[in-house]
Protein backbone atom coordinates (compact mmCIF):
# COMPACT_ATOMS: atom_id res chain seq x y z
CA UNK A 1 0.00 0.00 0.00
CA UNK A 2 1.16 3.57 -1.11
CA UNK A 3 0.54 5.42 2.21
CA UNK A 4 -0.45 9.32 2.64
CA UNK A 5 2.15 9.29 4.96
CA UNK A 6 4.89 7.20 6.59
CA UNK A 7 7.64 7.55 8.65
CA UNK A 8 11.73 6.96 8.06
CA UNK A 9 13.35 4.86 10.89
CA UNK A 10 15.81 2.65 10.41
CA UNK A 11 19.07 1.18 12.32
CA UNK A 12 20.15 4.58 13.56
CA UNK A 13 16.72 4.99 15.29
CA UNK A 14 17.09 1.99 16.86
CA UNK A 15 20.90 2.24 17.84
CA UNK A 16 19.93 5.58 19.82
CA UNK A 17 16.93 3.79 21.71
CA UNK A 18 19.32 1.08 22.87
CA UNK A 19 21.76 3.18 24.07
CA UNK A 20 19.12 5.48 26.08
CA UNK A 21 18.02 1.95 27.60
CA UNK A 22 21.42 0.98 28.31
CA UNK A 23 22.26 4.75 30.03
CA UNK A 24 18.95 3.71 32.41
CA UNK A 25 18.02 7.28 32.49
CA UNK A 26 14.16 7.56 30.58
CA UNK A 27 12.92 10.84 30.62
CA UNK A 28 13.91 14.60 30.81
CA UNK A 29 17.83 14.25 30.77
CA UNK A 30 20.57 15.45 28.58
CA UNK A 31 18.98 13.63 25.25
CA UNK A 32 15.57 16.29 25.63
CA UNK A 33 17.82 19.19 26.03
CA UNK A 34 20.31 18.26 23.25
CA UNK A 35 17.10 17.49 21.21
CA UNK A 36 15.97 21.18 22.31
CA UNK A 37 19.11 22.99 21.60
CA UNK A 38 19.20 21.26 18.00
CA UNK A 39 15.81 22.46 17.18
CA UNK A 40 15.76 25.63 18.16
CA UNK A 41 19.22 26.01 16.29
CA UNK A 42 17.58 24.41 13.49
CA UNK A 43 15.13 27.31 13.41
CA UNK A 44 17.49 30.31 14.41
CA UNK A 45 16.42 30.89 18.04
CA UNK A 46 17.52 30.93 20.74
CA UNK A 47 16.03 28.13 22.84
CA UNK A 48 12.89 25.69 22.60
CA UNK A 49 10.66 23.66 24.91
CA UNK A 50 10.32 20.04 23.86
CA UNK A 51 6.64 18.77 24.78
CA UNK A 52 4.56 15.24 24.56
CA UNK A 53 2.36 16.30 21.86
CA UNK A 54 1.78 19.93 19.50
CA UNK A 55 -1.37 20.46 21.41
CA UNK A 56 0.56 20.34 24.71
CA UNK A 57 2.14 22.87 22.80
CA UNK A 58 -0.42 24.98 21.87
CA UNK A 59 -2.37 24.67 25.15
CA UNK A 60 1.32 25.54 26.79
CA UNK A 61 1.22 28.88 24.78
CA UNK A 62 -2.04 29.80 24.97
CA UNK A 63 -2.05 29.56 28.98
CA UNK A 64 1.87 30.99 29.02
CA UNK A 65 0.53 34.24 27.41
CA UNK A 66 -2.38 34.26 30.09
CA UNK A 67 -5.48 33.67 27.67
CA UNK A 68 -8.61 32.09 29.26
CA UNK A 69 -12.14 32.75 29.93
CA UNK A 70 -13.86 35.59 28.21
CA UNK A 71 -11.20 35.93 25.62
CA UNK A 72 -11.34 35.42 21.79
CA UNK A 73 -8.80 33.44 19.64
CA UNK A 74 -9.02 33.15 15.50
CA UNK A 75 -8.58 29.92 14.43
CA UNK A 76 -8.66 28.35 10.81
CA UNK A 77 -11.75 25.64 10.27
CA UNK A 78 -9.65 23.90 7.82
CA UNK A 79 -7.19 22.21 10.39
CA UNK A 80 -6.92 19.63 12.53
CA UNK A 81 -9.06 19.56 15.84
CA UNK A 82 -6.37 20.26 17.84
CA UNK A 83 -6.00 24.08 17.16
CA UNK A 84 -9.13 24.79 18.35
CA UNK A 85 -9.73 22.19 21.66
CA UNK A 86 -6.08 24.00 22.70
CA UNK A 87 -7.94 26.89 23.20
CA UNK A 88 -11.16 25.10 25.12
CA UNK A 89 -8.65 23.84 27.27
CA UNK A 90 -7.45 27.50 28.90
CA UNK A 91 -11.59 28.35 28.65
CA UNK A 92 -11.28 30.99 25.55
CA UNK A 93 -13.65 30.42 23.03
CA UNK A 94 -12.92 29.87 19.21
CA UNK A 95 -13.73 31.95 16.60
CA UNK A 96 -13.46 30.43 13.26
CA UNK A 97 -12.38 31.93 10.09
CA UNK A 98 -12.59 31.19 6.68
CA UNK A 99 -9.94 30.40 4.57
CA UNK A 100 -8.94 32.91 1.65
CA UNK A 101 -9.37 31.38 -1.52
CA UNK A 102 -8.85 27.37 -2.99
CA UNK A 103 -5.91 27.92 -3.74
CA UNK A 104 -4.73 30.39 -0.97
CA UNK A 105 -6.25 27.90 1.60
CA UNK A 106 -5.04 29.57 4.76
CA UNK A 107 -6.72 31.73 7.18
CA UNK A 108 -7.99 35.13 5.49
CA UNK A 109 -7.03 38.45 6.78
CA UNK A 110 -10.21 40.25 5.46
CA UNK A 111 -12.08 37.61 7.04
CA UNK A 112 -10.22 37.38 10.73
CA UNK A 113 -10.79 41.67 10.47
CA UNK A 114 -14.05 41.06 10.18
CA UNK A 115 -14.11 38.54 13.31
CA UNK A 116 -12.55 40.50 15.45
CA UNK A 117 -14.05 42.21 18.92
CA UNK A 118 -13.19 43.54 21.68
CA UNK A 119 -12.73 40.35 23.44
CA UNK A 120 -9.92 39.21 20.46
CA UNK A 121 -6.69 38.22 22.20
CA UNK A 122 -4.59 35.81 19.82
CA UNK A 123 -4.83 34.59 16.17
CA UNK A 124 -3.38 30.86 15.76
CA UNK A 125 -2.25 30.63 12.19
CA UNK A 126 -1.57 27.70 10.49
CA UNK A 127 1.01 26.72 7.95
CA UNK A 128 -1.61 24.63 6.27
CA UNK A 129 -0.17 21.70 4.02
CA UNK A 130 3.59 23.35 5.59
CA UNK A 131 2.86 26.88 2.81
CA UNK A 132 3.93 29.49 5.25
CA UNK A 133 1.01 32.56 6.00
CA UNK A 134 1.96 35.92 4.81
CA UNK A 135 4.25 36.84 7.69
CA UNK A 136 4.33 40.75 7.15
CA UNK A 137 0.44 40.89 6.70
CA UNK A 138 -0.41 38.92 9.67
CA UNK A 139 2.29 41.02 11.99
CA UNK A 140 0.63 44.39 10.60
CA UNK A 141 -3.03 43.21 11.34
CA UNK A 142 -2.04 41.70 14.84
CA UNK A 143 0.38 44.75 16.28
CA UNK A 144 -2.59 47.19 14.93
CA UNK A 145 -4.98 45.23 17.74
CA UNK A 146 -2.47 44.38 19.85
CA UNK A 147 -3.28 40.59 19.35
CA UNK A 148 -0.64 37.78 20.01
CA UNK A 149 0.18 35.36 16.93
CA UNK A 150 0.46 31.51 17.54
CA UNK A 151 2.00 29.79 14.80
CA UNK A 152 0.61 26.12 14.74
CA UNK A 153 3.46 24.58 12.62
CA UNK A 154 2.49 21.08 13.19
CA UNK A 155 2.96 20.85 8.81
CA UNK A 156 6.06 23.55 8.67
CA UNK A 157 9.18 22.03 10.76
CA UNK A 158 12.46 23.31 9.59
CA UNK A 159 11.76 26.70 7.67
CA UNK A 160 13.78 29.15 9.44
CA UNK A 161 10.65 31.89 9.14
CA UNK A 162 8.38 29.31 11.63
CA UNK A 163 8.40 30.59 14.89
CA UNK A 164 9.42 34.35 14.00
CA UNK A 165 5.82 36.04 13.34
CA UNK A 166 4.94 36.48 16.97
CA UNK A 167 4.40 35.02 20.59
CA UNK A 168 5.44 31.63 19.42
CA UNK A 169 5.45 28.08 17.31
CA UNK A 170 4.27 25.07 18.34
CA UNK A 171 5.42 21.75 16.71
CA UNK A 172 4.81 18.13 16.09
CA UNK A 173 6.25 15.16 15.79
CA UNK A 174 3.29 12.61 15.66
CA UNK A 175 4.17 9.39 13.18
CA UNK A 176 3.07 11.26 10.05
CA UNK A 177 4.32 14.50 10.22
CA UNK A 178 7.88 15.64 8.56
CA UNK A 179 9.80 14.05 11.18
CA UNK A 180 8.61 12.03 14.29
CA UNK A 181 9.40 10.77 17.77
CA UNK A 182 6.35 8.91 17.88
CA UNK A 183 4.51 10.92 20.22
CA UNK A 184 6.09 14.18 20.81
CA UNK A 185 6.26 18.27 19.78
CA UNK A 186 8.39 21.67 20.67
CA UNK A 187 7.67 25.11 21.39
CA UNK A 188 9.70 28.48 20.21
CA UNK A 189 9.00 31.49 21.94
CA UNK A 190 11.29 34.10 21.30
CA UNK A 191 10.30 36.32 24.53
CA UNK A 192 12.52 34.12 27.33
CA UNK A 193 9.84 35.50 29.72
CA UNK A 194 7.19 33.52 28.11
CA UNK A 195 9.50 29.80 27.22
CA UNK A 196 10.41 30.04 31.12
CA UNK A 197 6.74 30.12 31.91
CA UNK A 198 6.12 27.43 29.26
CA UNK A 199 9.21 25.53 30.77
CA UNK A 200 7.98 25.58 34.28
CA UNK A 201 4.08 24.50 33.05
CA UNK A 202 5.68 21.54 30.71
CA UNK A 203 6.58 19.83 34.41
CA UNK A 204 3.36 20.64 36.50
CA UNK A 205 4.38 24.57 37.69
CA UNK A 206 7.64 22.93 39.57
CA UNK A 207 10.41 25.42 39.85
CA UNK A 208 13.61 22.49 39.32
CA UNK A 209 13.54 19.25 37.27
CA UNK A 210 14.30 15.60 38.78
CA UNK A 211 17.36 15.77 37.09
CA UNK A 212 18.73 19.55 37.93
CA UNK A 213 17.77 17.92 41.92
CA UNK A 214 20.05 15.21 41.17
CA UNK A 215 23.04 17.72 40.18
CA UNK A 216 22.39 20.16 42.88
CA UNK A 217 22.15 17.10 46.01
CA UNK A 218 18.95 19.10 47.41
CA UNK A 219 15.32 17.55 46.89
CA UNK A 220 13.76 20.95 47.37
CA UNK A 221 11.33 22.35 44.85
CA UNK A 222 8.49 24.90 44.91
CA UNK A 223 5.43 25.27 42.97
CA UNK A 224 4.48 28.41 42.00
CA UNK A 225 1.64 27.93 39.53
CA UNK A 226 -0.49 25.95 37.96
CA UNK A 227 1.38 23.33 35.52
CA UNK A 228 0.87 19.70 33.54
CA UNK A 229 2.63 17.06 32.55
CA UNK A 230 3.37 17.60 29.27
CA UNK A 231 7.17 16.09 29.64
CA UNK A 232 9.24 14.67 26.65
CA UNK A 233 11.25 11.09 27.44
CA UNK A 234 14.74 10.44 26.20
CA UNK A 235 13.65 7.75 23.80
CA UNK A 236 11.57 9.98 21.70
CA UNK A 237 14.32 12.91 22.38
CA UNK A 238 17.09 10.37 21.05
CA UNK A 239 14.79 9.75 18.08
CA UNK A 240 14.16 13.06 16.99
CA UNK A 241 17.86 13.98 17.14
CA UNK A 242 18.37 11.56 14.55
CA UNK A 243 15.11 12.81 12.77
CA UNK A 244 16.48 15.79 12.76
CA UNK A 245 19.85 15.60 10.88
CA UNK A 246 17.48 13.94 8.10
CA UNK A 247 14.76 16.60 7.84
CA UNK A 248 15.96 19.29 5.58
CA UNK A 249 17.11 16.60 2.94
CA UNK A 250 13.49 14.71 3.24
CA UNK A 251 12.13 18.05 3.53
CA UNK A 252 13.96 19.00 -0.05
CA UNK A 253 12.89 15.66 -1.53
CA UNK A 254 9.41 16.74 -0.61
CA UNK A 255 9.88 19.46 -2.62
CA UNK A 256 10.97 17.35 -5.80
CA UNK A 257 7.95 15.46 -5.58
CA UNK A 258 5.75 17.83 -5.39
CA UNK A 259 7.12 20.09 -8.41
CA UNK A 260 6.73 16.24 -10.15
CA UNK A 261 3.14 15.90 -9.07
CA UNK A 262 2.18 19.61 -9.96
CA UNK A 263 3.89 18.42 -13.48
CA UNK A 264 2.62 15.27 -13.91
CA UNK A 265 -1.38 16.76 -13.02
CA UNK A 266 -1.20 19.80 -15.16
CA UNK A 267 -0.61 17.21 -18.14
CA UNK A 268 -2.90 14.72 -17.67
CA UNK A 269 -5.02 15.99 -15.24
CA UNK A 270 -6.08 19.51 -16.18
CA UNK A 271 -9.03 19.27 -14.40
CA UNK A 272 -7.64 19.15 -11.32
CA UNK A 273 -6.45 22.22 -9.38
CA UNK A 274 -3.30 22.21 -7.26
CA UNK A 275 -3.32 25.00 -4.14
CA UNK A 276 -0.82 27.29 -3.83
CA UNK A 277 -0.09 27.81 -7.75
CA UNK A 278 2.23 30.78 -6.69
CA UNK A 279 5.29 30.37 -5.11
CA UNK A 280 6.05 30.18 -1.87
CA UNK A 281 8.02 28.82 0.93
CA UNK A 282 6.78 25.71 2.19
CA UNK A 283 8.11 22.41 4.02
CA UNK A 284 5.86 20.49 1.73
CA UNK A 285 3.98 18.46 4.47
CA UNK A 286 1.36 17.14 2.34
CA UNK A 287 -0.05 17.06 -1.16
CA UNK A 288 -3.59 18.24 -1.20
CA UNK A 289 -5.62 18.53 -4.59
CA UNK A 290 -8.81 19.91 -5.85
CA UNK A 291 -11.54 17.30 -7.39
CA UNK A 292 -13.85 19.45 -10.12
CA UNK A 293 -17.12 19.51 -8.46
CA UNK A 294 -18.54 17.55 -11.33
CA UNK A 295 -16.46 14.31 -10.00
CA UNK A 296 -17.28 11.70 -7.43
CA UNK A 297 -14.68 12.15 -4.96
CA UNK A 298 -15.56 8.87 -3.13
CA UNK A 299 -15.07 6.97 -6.55
CA UNK A 300 -11.82 8.48 -6.93
CA UNK A 301 -10.87 7.28 -3.36
CA UNK A 302 -12.52 3.92 -4.26
CA UNK A 303 -10.45 4.17 -7.60
CA UNK A 304 -6.89 4.61 -5.87
CA UNK A 305 -7.39 2.27 -3.16
CA UNK A 306 -8.27 -0.67 -5.59
CA UNK A 307 -4.56 0.27 -7.11
CA UNK A 308 -3.50 0.12 -3.24
CA UNK A 309 -3.12 3.77 -3.39
CA UNK A 310 -4.04 5.85 0.17
CA UNK A 311 -5.80 9.27 0.34
CA UNK A 312 -7.01 10.93 3.15
CA UNK A 313 -8.65 14.20 3.59
CA UNK A 314 -7.26 17.31 4.96
CA UNK A 315 -9.52 18.35 6.81
CA UNK A 316 -12.79 17.38 7.75
CA UNK A 317 -13.89 21.05 8.99
CA UNK A 318 -13.88 21.88 12.47
CA UNK A 319 -16.98 23.68 12.89
CA UNK A 320 -18.81 20.86 11.37
CA UNK A 321 -17.81 18.30 14.28
CA UNK A 322 -20.52 17.92 16.27
CA UNK A 323 -19.06 18.93 19.75
CA UNK A 324 -18.42 22.23 17.73
CA UNK A 325 -21.74 22.50 15.89
CA UNK A 326 -23.15 21.80 19.35
CA UNK A 327 -20.97 24.65 21.04
CA UNK A 328 -21.42 27.30 18.28
CA UNK A 329 -24.51 26.62 16.21
CA UNK A 330 -24.96 27.90 12.75
CA UNK A 331 -21.29 28.68 12.45
CA UNK A 332 -20.65 29.18 8.13
CA UNK A 333 -17.64 29.35 6.05
CA UNK A 334 -18.76 28.56 3.05
CA UNK A 335 -15.09 28.47 1.17
CA UNK A 336 -13.93 26.19 3.71
CA UNK A 337 -16.95 23.94 3.02
CA UNK A 338 -16.56 24.07 -0.30
CA UNK A 339 -12.53 22.99 -0.24
CA UNK A 340 -13.40 20.13 2.17
CA UNK A 341 -15.88 18.34 0.15
CA UNK A 342 -13.70 18.65 -2.83
CA UNK A 343 -10.17 18.31 -1.00
CA UNK A 344 -8.11 15.08 -1.44
CA UNK A 345 -4.98 14.17 -0.18
CA UNK A 346 -2.89 11.98 -1.86
CA UNK A 347 0.63 9.90 -0.92
CA UNK A 348 3.81 12.45 -0.10
CA UNK A 349 6.69 11.43 1.89
CA UNK A 350 10.09 10.83 1.54
CA UNK A 351 10.42 7.38 0.58
CA UNK A 352 8.28 7.83 -2.41
CA UNK A 353 9.66 7.44 -5.70
CA UNK A 354 9.15 9.08 -8.98
CA UNK A 355 7.45 5.88 -10.52
CA UNK A 356 5.04 5.54 -7.63
CA UNK A 357 4.40 9.52 -8.27
CA UNK A 358 4.08 8.79 -11.98
CA UNK A 359 1.20 5.73 -10.88
CA UNK A 360 -0.45 7.89 -8.90
CA UNK A 361 -0.80 10.21 -11.38
CA UNK A 362 -2.33 7.60 -13.93
CA UNK A 363 -4.71 6.02 -12.02
CA UNK A 364 -5.90 9.66 -10.89
CA UNK A 365 -6.21 10.73 -14.63
CA UNK A 366 -8.87 7.16 -15.39
CA UNK A 367 -10.27 7.42 -11.87
CA UNK A 368 -11.41 11.19 -13.03
CA UNK A 369 -12.53 9.93 -16.50
CA UNK A 370 -14.84 7.09 -14.91
CA UNK A 371 -16.04 9.41 -11.77
CA UNK A 372 -17.56 12.00 -14.46
CA UNK A 373 -19.70 9.26 -15.08
CA UNK A 374 -20.40 8.47 -11.29
CA UNK A 375 -20.60 11.60 -10.61
CA UNK A 376 -23.97 12.12 -13.22
CA UNK A 377 -25.20 9.18 -11.78
CA UNK A 378 -25.16 9.71 -8.31
C1 LIG B 1 -0.89 16.95 13.86
C2 LIG B 1 -1.44 18.30 14.11
C3 LIG B 1 -1.68 18.77 15.41
C4 LIG B 1 -1.58 17.90 16.63
O1 LIG B 1 -0.31 17.39 16.82
P1 LIG B 1 -0.09 16.32 18.01
O2 LIG B 1 1.41 16.30 18.12
O3 LIG B 1 -0.67 15.04 17.55
O4 LIG B 1 -0.74 16.86 19.21
C5 LIG B 1 -2.12 20.06 15.56
N1 LIG B 1 -2.31 20.87 14.50
C6 LIG B 1 -2.10 20.46 13.24
C7 LIG B 1 -2.33 21.41 12.12
C8 LIG B 1 -1.67 19.15 13.01
O5 LIG B 1 -1.49 18.73 11.74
Amino acid sequence: MLLVSSPVLGVPEKAALAKVIDSGWLTMGERVRAFEEAFALMHEAEDCVAVSSCTAALHLILHGLGIGPGDEVLVPSLTFVATANAVLYVGATPVFVDIESADVPLMSLKEAEARCSPRTRAVILVHFAGYLADKDAWQAFASARGLSIIEDAAHAPGLKAVGTFGAGAAFSFYGNKNMTTAEGGAVIARDPQLLDRIRQARAHGMTTGTRQRLNSRTAHYDVTMLGFNYRMDEMRAAIGLVQLQNLQEWNEIRRILVVLYRRLIALRCPAITIPFEEPRASAYHIMPILLPRYVNRQHVVDELRAQDIQTTVHYPPVHQMTLYRELYPGTHLPRTEDFAERELTIPLHPQITAPAVEAVVDVLATALNSGIHAGTAA
